[in-house]
């Protein structure tokens, strides 16, 4: 089977040896791979400590064509099933530690990752896999981790009792991750501020749904005028792989407000700094948020089914196409995302 992996630094996609579903695992015939910014950090080495991964890949839509010993439990041959729940944790999680029974199997010392689907056949353990109606085309495989990591950080306004109705600022709102963020905060009935870079991508962010769209290119004039008309935003989630994105997402914070980093730039980028002082006189709860769990990844299908949140795909290819899509997704030309449509060559 074809498969795309990083060998010696280099790109390469050849053939490999079919894998076998070990014990509570689905064998999966993938019918379409979304390409995420991680997929091409991963692939370069670009985040700090991290060598470049060998496997690549982490949201995907495809069919079960076997099971190992116990996934009968969990998955039938035949069934059309999204997988990858954002690569971290995903894989396996022990569900009776303390960490997993509050919801964070991320951090299970048992944990492992979900990261390869750029092949033509991936096994997974079938817990993790999530039933999806025909009605939700290939072109939605990047909910698996692009709707997903959102999906987690919207969901995260409610658990930190930002209401319904107040403003939100998202920052990188028209990328892989913010498009979604755009349409799901509208599903929750906040306010939305979409913030990215340039007039396309500021219209695209308007036509997602959001009530105010802001060019990062002047970040003072954006300050000025959200300060100006809200006394600052109730929660900024922060999708930026910049980090002056982090930097503006918190100037437009208003007083005691939420702080959602999601985005992870390269290490090049540097680290962003606060003075205790702002934060004194901001007092914001600064939180992270990562990815999302099974159940969160059953909610977004819903809410994908009844129409409420949409991939937006606008660059499809073979995954012969891979070494392309990421100069072009580094080169920020995408509206969201690119999907990898025939990972047989
Ligand atoms: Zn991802
Ligand atoms: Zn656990």
């Amino acid at each position: 089977m074809k498969a795309a992996k990083v060998e010696d630094g280099v790109l390469t996609i050849r053939d490999h040896p079919m894998p076998t579903p070990g014990d509570g695992d689905a064998l999966i015939r993938i019918t379409s791979a979304g390409v995420c910014h991680s997929d091409l950090h991963l692939a370069r080495g670009e985040w700090m400590n991290l060598p470049p991964l060998v496997n690549l890949g982490h949201e995907a839509i495809g069919i079960v064509e076997g099971l190992g010993p116990g996934a009968e439990k969990f998955a039938q041959v035949g069934d059309r099933v999204i997988l990858g729940l954002g690569g971290s944790g995903g894989g396996y999680w022990c569900g009776a530690c303390r960490y997993c029974l509050s919801g964070q199997p991320r951090h299970c010392a048992e944990s492992k990752g979900i990261i390869g689907t750029f092949a033509e056949y991936f096994t997974v353990w079938a817990r993790s896999l999530v039933k999806i109606p025909d009605s939700l085309g290939d072109n939605e495989a990047p909910l698996a981790c692009g709707g997903l990591t959102a999906y987690g950080a919207v969901k995260k306004l409610l658990d930190h009792r930002v209401l319904p109705g107040r403003p939100v600022a998202i920052v990188g709102a028209a990328g892989g991750l913010g498009h979604y963020a755009v349409q799901l905060a509208k599903t929750f009935d906040y306010q939305v501020v979409g913030v990215d870079v340039g007039q396309e991508r500021l219209d695209f962010v308007k036509s997602l749904g959001a009530d105010l769209v802001l060019d990062a290119t002047e970040p003072a004039a954006a300050v000025e005028l959200v300060q100006r008309e809200f006394g600052g935003v109730d929660a900024s989630l922060i999708f930026s792989a910049k980090m002056a994105g982090f930097r503006l997402g918190f100037d437009l914070l208003g007083k005691h407000g939420l702080y959602v980093a999601v985005g992870i730039p390269a290490a090049s980028e540097g680290n962003f700094e606060w003075n205790p002082f702002q934060l004194f006189m901001k007092d914001p709860t600064i939180i992270y948020s990562a990815v999302g769990t099974v159940q969160d990844m059953r909610e977004l299908v819903d809410l994908a089914a009844a129409g409420r949140v949409t991939s937006h795909v606008s660059r499809v290819g073979p995954m012969s196409e891979l070494g392309a899509i990421f100069d072009e997704l580094a080169a920020g030309r995408y509206l969201g995302r690119a999907v990898l449509t025939d990972l047989s060559r």
